[in-house]
């Protein structure tokens, strides 16, 4: 049962991995040198899907706050930035490698997964209670006293308070104690043959300029691993020039680079990514009141385009240098609940370090306070990719409709909402004649003015729509005989299958207004 399981995670991975290729949404990078592991080119869908992803996150963001303001900072940024942000000491991930498998992993990830698997056990157990007893169960209560549930959670808080102190303590061979006496085994072999643990820093690093080769350690600059620090050193600049009062936020959308331990997931870790990253901008003291704004915020957004039940929160074990709170939100992933976005209250960590490393002062003077401070922090950060991968895991399916002949037939259909589809509207003359074609052009480059619209004519009607179910076209408008007669065209909806017909003249209203943001973020 178990093996039958794993097996349809990895085929319900391995089908969204292959779509993503056959569709082009998604290529291998440097394919036909077979690859580069953990990088990812988008193909023709795949760079609409993502960029209507990112500008969704924008809208909500920057054009619905009146206080957050947007920048597009610079990949290079002068090498001391990454000392005052901690990065060069400390952005590491404990790693360790089995000797009979030779593969390689995060120690942390193994300690936390086996967690994970205590938290699923007593949840179980809660369950079958919570069948049993019905209506007047209490969760809490039985938590609390059932002998059972109570020792497993009993073991997951001990092993988590020896894990937090271990990474607190930068203690790698207490990190390595606790997975041999947990019994971890390489999830991939089964093998508890392990190495030490050995931290491992994930920032690139580069040579700038004409000096490369000569003065490596002087000219050493590194790829930004976050985009955060290019919003904390423009600050004052944001600031001042938009004349913004706190608290204000700073959004920005742009690559992030991370030599990753571990890359094996597609494109949920890889070493080139894309963040959507918000810095807030607050008042020291209400930190507390930002954060638990923020972290509602960002899950309602979520909301709009996943079912409940497929995000929830997950507070960090181990809180990262910088951070006084920090959790994430997590998606269902078809290969369980794993991180898409991260909220973290940063303090005045990032500011008061760039003031001290800079000697620049990092203040903002509160008319109403009439005083000074560094402000405090509370970030927001979802990788594009994994925002990707989410919108891809929840919507690819395969379906069973009606077919021509009353029988039924499986279609392949990606049902993402409307505005973050790649094509909003495919033209589909019914058949490929030269006055229904004409006529379905004409509507095209009218349409094309509209949104992202498709023209298609190969094959049967039948055929396109499959065709445009496979990449999440939302409407499908055909142009038939009586189109001539009459001026209708029908259009087809790609989740129910209804069909309306209308008037040419009024096909870009509706477009519009099924398409339209307001739909999702009103
Ligand atoms: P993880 O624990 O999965 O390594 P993280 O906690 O290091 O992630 P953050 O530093 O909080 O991640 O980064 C913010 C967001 O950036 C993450 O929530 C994720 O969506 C995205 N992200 C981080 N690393 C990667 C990566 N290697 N590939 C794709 N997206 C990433």
């Amino acid at each position: 049962m178990a093996d039958k399981k794993a097996l349809n995670v990895e085929d319900a991975f391995k089908k969204i991995i292959s779509h993503c290729k056959e569709y082009g949404f998604i290529f291998p990078s440097s394919e036909i040198y077979d690859g580069l592991s953990a990088v990812y080119d988008y193909g023709p869908y795949g760079v609409e899907l993502k960029n209507n992803i990112k500008t969704y996150w924008w809208k909500a963001m920057v054009q619905m706050h009146e206080n957050i303001v947007g920048l597009d900072s610079a990949i290079f940024m002068h090498p001391k930035v990454w000392k005052a942000s901690g990065h060069v000491d400390a952005f590491n991930d404990p790693l360790i490698d089995n000797r009979d498998s030779k593969r390689r992993y995060r120690a942390d990830n193994l300690i936390e997964d086996y967690m994970v698997k205590l938290d699923d056990k007593a949840n179980k157990e809660v369950e079958k209670a919570a069948k049993r007893f019905g209506d007047a169960f209490d969760a809490a209560l039985y938590r609390e006293t059932n002998p059972r549930v109570a020792e497993i959670l009993r073991k997951r808080q001990e092993i988590s308070e020896r894990y937090q102190l271990a990474m607190n303590n930068n203690d790698l061979v207490e990190v390595k104690q606790i997975i041999i006496d947990l019994e971890i085994a390489d999830p991939d072999t089964g093998s508890k043959n392990w190495t030490d643990v050995r931290q491992f820093n994930l920032m690139f690093s580069t040579q700038y300029g004409a000096l490369a080769g000569e003065n490596e350690a002087d000219n050493r600059i590194y790829l930004r691993p976050e985009t955060a620090q290019g919003i904390f050193v423009n600050f004052l600049n944001v600031q001042k020039s938009t004349r913004q009062k706190l608290p204000f936020g700073i959004a920005q959308i742009g690559k992030a680079f991370r030599n990753e331990i571990v890359a094996r997931q597609f494109i949920f870790r890889m070493r080139e990514f894309e963040q959507m990253e918000m810095q807030y901008f607050i008042r020291p003291g209400e930190e507390k009141k930002w954060y638990a704004y923020w972290k509602e915020a960002r899950m309602q957004w979520h909301r709009t385009l996943f079912p409940e039940n497929k995000v929830k929160f997950h507070d960090h074990e181990k809180l990262a240098h910088y951070a006084d709170a920090a959790c994430d939100i997590e998606f269902q992933f078809p290969f369980g609940f794993k991180e898409l976005e991260g909220i973290h209250s940063r303090t005045n960590f990032d500011l008061g370090s760039h003031q001290e490393l800079s000697g620049k002062k990092m203040q903002y003077f509160d008319p109403e306070l009439d005083e000074s401070y560094v402000p405090y922090v509370v970030e927001t950060s979802v990788g594009v990719d994994r925002m990707f991968l989410a919108t891809l895991s929840y919507a690819l399916q395969d379906e069973e409709v009606p077919d021509a002949k009353g029988g039924v037939a499986v279609r392949t259909v990606l049902k993402i909402p409307a505005i973050l589809a790649p094509i909003k509207a495919a033209i589909l003359p019914l058949v490929a004649k030269d006055e229904l074609t004409e006529k379905a052009r004409h509507l095209f480059h009218q349409l094309k003015l509209v949104t992202q619209c498709q023209y298609d004519e190969k094959d049967s009607i039948g055929r396109r729509y499959r065709r445009q179910d496979a990449i999440g076209t939302p409407y499908c408008i055909t142009v038939d005989f009586e189109t001539l007669e009459d001026e209708c065209v029908t259009i087809r909806d790609r989740d129910s299958l209804a069909q309306v017909r209308l008037p040419i003249a009024e096909v870009a209203n509706y477009l519009n207004k099924h398409i339209s943001f307001s739909t999702l973020l009103g």
